[in-house]
């Protein structure tokens, strides 16, 4: 059966575009991997934030809208998005949300972790999970050493009515598997630990969710290339009878996107091309980057993109 490793990328929405790319490099460090545009709606940027090689499981992903209403949380969304960062950095980052003026909470305890909640400037409910032994590549920044970098994500926390329903979704088509179960949380991972799991929150009878700014708008699982999409998306089919989309062409990846039946959008997006197929490594997310179907009105669509300094 074809797997997902885990989590490919986390798209969200946020308000002012500037305010976002401020808070993602400068106060969470990380890289700047791709500038570029909605491919539906080329007058909004696409964001992308990830490790030094944009590699799958580190990509989060913003379409800013200047002028959104904010969102609201609820059932059927991603509730929280969590990043790794190294057991001994906890001390670096709860000072430095600190001394920046970050919203967070204390930090708490969850399956044997230890995890920071935060919110950026838009209120998206993200954290920091603690955790031994990481050894992935770090990006990083003036402030922000290698020792203590964020080094992608731990995963994505989703509140669902019931979990069975998401559950069959991550077992049987992505091969996730339960690895832990607490009253009103189940966890199931994947095989990478970068992006590898998924928490389902119980929350029968909550409200369903609105999206805007500080929403998750859908989470990405990996596919190593275009077979495993075709099987994943097959399972999904013959096992629970849900139809994925046609294939989208993504530049960076090629996806396909459904609903699951717990209410989130999901994407199943393979890990090939990569970011490196219209820029070289080094100059990653330092000019605006369109899809060749674009090029020609890129002097319009740049003169209508906010300006970001
Ligand atoms: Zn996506």
């Amino acid at each position: 059966m074809a797997r997902s490793a885990g989590i490919h990328h986390v798209t969200a929405i946020a308000s002012d575009p500037r305010r976002n790319l401020d808070f993602y490099t400068r106060v969470l460090g990380l890289r700047f991997v791709k500038k570029t545009v909605n491919f539906d709606d080329p007058s909004t940027y696409h964001f992308y934030f990830g490790d030094e090689e944009g590699n799958p499981g580190t990509i989060l992903t913003f379409f800013p809208w200047s002028h959104v209403a904010p969102g609201r949380p609820g059932v059927g969304q991603t509730l929280e998005t969590a990043f790794l960062i190294p057991e001994e950095a906890l001390g670096f980052w709860t000072e430095r949300l600190i001394t920046l003026g970050v919203t967070h909470e204390a930090p708490t305890r969850r399956f044997d972790r230890t995890v920071l909640p935060f919110r950026d400037p838009d209120g998206m409910r993200l954290a920091l999970v603690a955790t031994p032994g990481l050894v992935g590549k770090a990006w990083t920044t003036g402030d922000i050493p290698a020792e203590v970098a964020i080094r992608g994500f731990a995963g994505v926390t989703l509140l669902v009515d019931r979990p069975e329903p998401t559950a069959a979704v991550l077992t049987e088509v992505f091969g996730f598997v339960e690895a832990g179960r607490t009253e009103n949380l189940v966890r199931y991972r994947g095989e990478a630990e970068v992006g590898g799991y998924v928490d389902l929150r119980i929350a029968g009878g909550f409200l369903p969710g609105t999206m805007g700014a500080g929403s998750v708008h859908h989470v990405a699982f990996r596919a190593a290339g275009d077979a495993d999409q075709a099987a994943m998306a097959k399972a999904l089919r013959e096992k629970l009878g849900i139809a994925a989309t046609e294939q989208k062409e993504r530049n960076y990846f090629r996806s396909v996107y459904f609903r699951e039946p717990g209410g989130v959008i999901f994407e199943i997006a393979t890990d090939d091309p990569g970011f490196a197929i219209d820029e070289s490594l080094e100059a990653l997310g330092t000019s605006l980057k369109l899809p060749p179907f674009y090029e020609k009105d890129r002097e319009r669509i740049e003169a209508v993109l906010p300006a970001l300094d």
